[in-house]
Order: structure tokens, then sequence, then C-alpha cells
């Protein structure tokens, strides 16, 4: 049967013989890549991210905290911190021109143990000494005033406004559509495998080949694959570095709880972590965690009985009001380490190539600033930049049924029943809305779930799981055997033979 997908943001088919030919690669589609490629779609450059995934943010900017952090946890002296207070202010504007979840609700530390207090007035200090948008060093009073959820015995802390929540996937997808509508093409299911250069005159270029066998050709390439840049690195004579999988859990509670702070509230950190945080999502539900444990496989999203049972107790000793009873679901993000601050330079050994490695927290923050560096990095490089004239910063923002009146919805169903039939019950997501998302090329569950947090409620998907696998059918020509979870080998449905 013919696949009927009308209108594909992704390239995914193996095209014609000869390479494509770009002025800049970009190597994995996070929020780090997608940034950089926004950033990048501002000039007259011929642009092309190259993404092994089925769809964009399936990787770390998937399985994070969603916290747009306040600028106090770490000492300028590190990149990561001038980034991260940098990308911090961004925010507002890009939340203008791409209409995804972000709420600046502020941020506290909670102080437990008098042995507690001179950490926090020490962040206090470089909360300060970065520039960090108001923050405040509270007493006990003014804490529980901020955030009355808290342990009563809680001694007393600090605040920064200027931090804040975002749904990490959300804003991924807005870039890259923006980036798309701008001119930059996104290959998905494009795993780099190999890379060949041939130096000419002034400039070489790149080609590079995926695994299915599909090329492109790059004058500069950006690696920006995450948890896998050190394979990347290697592939192109890079340098040699390792980047080592840190594991964060959490758990994830319906949005019912009465135990929602209006606040995102960490501890005072250890040495190893910001440690276990409690965050009011953007979306009303509230996160717990996450867990920092060193592991082996970069694949590794298992999670486990003793890193929940540990979440839940560091949860209760700030926010009491936590209960087991209100979760839902639990999953894992893997951090992608590599030393104490990101690697972000011109490689000194690979030509033409920018390393964005070791983005590990606060990358979510920091990442419209990384775009803003890799720029000039790649300025530096020599890239010509000439600004279009037609750069459009804006993308559309369709219509949510969970965000309408009664009677903007009437009205949406008068021109399109689609809008009242209700696929996702928990979140209020509707048929139209599904179908929006597959035209814009989200075809695996996982796809859906995150541009329209169908799948997203306390039922998990019981309802509308199977829902959905039909619309997939119908609109994409896809077979029940070829949906997947998040593409790849992860089809949902198998044959049982008798
Ligand atoms: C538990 C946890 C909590 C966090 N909390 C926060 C937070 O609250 N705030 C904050 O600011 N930061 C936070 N972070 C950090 C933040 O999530 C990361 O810094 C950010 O998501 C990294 O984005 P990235 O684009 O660099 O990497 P990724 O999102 O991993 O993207 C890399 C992409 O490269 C692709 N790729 C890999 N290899 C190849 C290849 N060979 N060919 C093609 N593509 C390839 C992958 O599929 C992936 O999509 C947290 C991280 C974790 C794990």
């Amino acid at each position: 049967m013919e696949k009927k997908i009308t209108q594909n943001m992704h390239t995914d088919k193996p095209h014609e013989e000869n390479a494509e030919e770009y002025d800049l690669a970009i190597i994995g589609c996070g929020v780090s890549g997608a940034n950089i490629a926004r950033r990048l779609s501002v000039y007259t450059l011929a642009i092309a991210i190259l993404e092994k995934a089925a769809d964009v943010s399936f990787g770390t900017s998937k399985g994070n905290s969603g916290i747009v952090h306040g600028g106090f946890h770490h000492n300028k002296q590190y990149l990561k911190t001038r980034l991260e207070v940098q990308g911090n202010l961004m925010f507002d504007q890009l939340q203008r021109e791409l209409h995804f979840p972000f709420k600046r609700c502020g941020i506290i530390v909670a102080a437990l143990h008098e042995d507690e207090m001179p950490v926090v007035e020490r962040l206090y200090m470089q909360g300060v000494e970065n520039q960090a948008i108001g923050i405040e060093l509270c007493s006990r009073d003014r804490i529980l005033e901020l955030e009355p959820q808290l342990a009563p015995d809680v001694l007393g802390g600090l605040y920064a406004p200027g931090g804040g929540i975002i749904e990490p996937y959300r804003f991924v997808f807005a870039l890259v559509e923006s980036a798309q509508k701008n001119g930059v093409r996104l290959y998905t299911n494009f795993k780099v495998t190999e890379a060949r250069y041939e130096p000419s005159g002034n400039t070489g270029c790149w080609t590079i080949q995926a695994a299915d066998g599909r090329k492109v050709q790059a004058r500069y390439v950006v690696n920006a694959a995450g948890l896998f840049a050190d394979e990347v690195s290697r592939l192109f004579g890079g340098e040699a570095f390792s980047i080592t999988p840190r594991k964060g859990e959490y758990f994830l509670l319906d949005k019912q709880t009465a135990a929602r702070p209006e606040r995102v509230v960490f501890p005072v950190p250890t040495g190893v972590s910001k440690g276990m945080l409690v965050i009011p999502t953007v979306e009303g539900t509230v996160l717990v965690g996450p867990t920092a444990e060193a592991v082996d496989d970069k694949e590794d999203y298992a999670t486990t009985t003793e890193g929940l049972e540990h979440i839940l107790a560091s949860g209760k000793t700030m926010i009491p009001a936590l209960r087991q009873t209100d979760v839902i679901t639990n999953f894992a993000g893997l951090r992608p380490c590599l030393g104490e601050d990101f690697y972000i330079e011109a490689s000194k050994k690979a030509p033409a190539l920018v390393q964005v490695a070791g983005i590990q927290s606060p990358g979510l923050t920091a990442s419209p600033a990384i775009g803003e560096y890799v720029k000039d990095i790649l300025k530096g490089m020599g890239l010509t930049l000439t600004e279009k004239s037609a750069w459009d910063p804006f993308v559309a923002d369709p219509p949510r049924v969970r965000e309408l009146s009664p009677f903007e919805l009437d009205r949406l169903i008068a021109a399109d029943p689609a809008w009242g039939n209700l696929i996702c019950r928990c979140e209020r997501v509707s048929e139209a809305e599904i179908i929006l998302a597959l035209r814009q090329g989200h075809h695996t569950l996982d796809g859906i779930k995150y541009v329209t947090r169908a799948q997203m409620g306390r039922c998990q998907g019981g309802f509308c799981t199977y829902r959905i696998i039909k619309l997939i059918m119908r609109e994409t020509g896809l077979a029940w055997n070829e949906i997947t979870k998040h593409g790849g080998a992860s089809q949902v449905l198998k044959a049982v033979l008798p």
C-alpha cells in the first residue's frame, strides 16, 4: 500500500545517489543542535540537521527536570555558568516567538539543618556575583511565605525569582519548526556512521554517511551528539574524549496531588548533584527527582526500586504532603558527563568541526546561549554570515482543546468535528490536534505524546494509545505492525501466533 503521508517535516527516505551539499551539518537534534540550527537559520546558509532517532528531542533533551536555572549553582569561572545566565535571559523573547510552555515561577533552596545555612549563603553570594535576577537570602518566615508547602522545620534558604520551568521537548519541537520554516533541512533516522574530509583550495568538504547509506556533504560540521559526542568525534578524527552517562530517575505525580508547590524546590546541593527536587511542571503535574548514579550503558533508562524509594523519602523531607498514591509514572534520563564544564570549541584535530560536548545540566537553560556561542565560533573559523532579508522568528500557535473556552471550542467544532472528538481524556487532546502532529511529521507514539501530551495523563495512555494507533494508520498509511513507540525496533503491536 502506498504511504499517504501528506506533509512531512522530516526527511527519512533514502535519496538520490549524489549527496546533497550544505554549508553546515549539525549532528544531533536535542536542545543544543536545535538552538544552533535556529540561530544559524538567520543567515543565507544551507543547513542540515542529522538526527539518528525517528524524531527530535528523543535523547537527553526529553528526560530532564525542565528547569530554567536561576544562575546561582555554579561559579562564573565555568563556561556553563556564563551560558546559563545568558541563556536564562533569552527565554522570554523565545517564548513570544515560539509559544512553548514556560513560566518564571522562581526557585527556592530550602535549608533543613543548621550546617546547610553557610552553603546557602555561599550560593547567594555566587548568585549575586553571577548577576542572577533578583536573588534573595531568606529567613524561615520569608521562605514559608514564598512556599507554604515546605516542611515546618525549614530554617531559611534562598529565592531566585528568575528561575523557571519549561516543557523541554515542546521547546525543541518549536525551535526545529522555526529553523525549518527558515530553510533548515532535518534528516531523521540518520545515524552518522562514517565521515571523510576532502581538502580543496581554502575550504574542504566533509562527506557524512548514515548507517542506511544516505550521504550529505558539508563544509562545516557541529558535533552536538549528546551522549554519543565522543563516538562522533572519533568518526571525524577529532579529539579523543569519553562521555559517561549519569542516570537521573524521577517520579511524576498526578495534577490532582495536594503536594504541588508554587515554585521549584531544591535541597541544599551536595558535591555530586543539585540534589532531589520537587518541581511543579509547567503543565500542572509534579516531578520529584532526579537521582544521580553513574551507569555504564548509554541506553540504560531503567528505573529501580531503590532509586524511587530514595526519591520519595528525600522529597518528603522538603514537601511532607508528597504521597506515593499520587504517582502516575516514573522515568529516567541520562546526563552526558565529561568533566566539570561544557566542552564547546573548534576542534584542534579535525578540520571545520565544532565540538559541543559534555552538555549536562544546565544545558537546557544554557541552550539559547550555546546557539549564540557556536555561531561566533563558526564565524571565527571562516563561515560567512550574511543575514537573510526574510528571516521569520515566529511559528504558528495552533489551538489546544484544554486551553480553550467552551465558545472557542464550539466554533472550531463547527468548522471541523475532529476538534470535538477527544482522543486523550486525561489531557483533553482532540483528534484534530493528533492529526496536526502527524502532518508535521511526528509518526511515533512518543513523538505524538511529546507534541500533544496525549498519553501523558493519569491513565498513561490506557484509554488513548489504541485510538492514536488507528489515527496513525489512517493518516500515514503505516500498517499496524509498523507503528513504533519511538522508532527503530520499538513496534508496539506484534502478531501472536496460535
Ligand atoms: C536527569 C537530568 C536532569 C536535567 N535537568 C536539567 C534542568 O532542569 N535544566 C537544565 O538546564 N538542564 C538539565 N539537564 C541537562 C539537559 O537536559 C542537557 O544538557 C540537554 O538536554 C543536552 O542536550 P543536547 O542537545 O546536547 O543532547 P541530546 O538531547 O542528547 O541530543 C543529542 C542528539 O544526538 C543524537 N545523536 C547521537 N549520536 C548520533 C549520531 N551518530 N548520528 C546522528 N545523531 C546522533 C541523539 O539521538 C540525540 O537526539 C538535565 C539532564 C538530565 C539527564
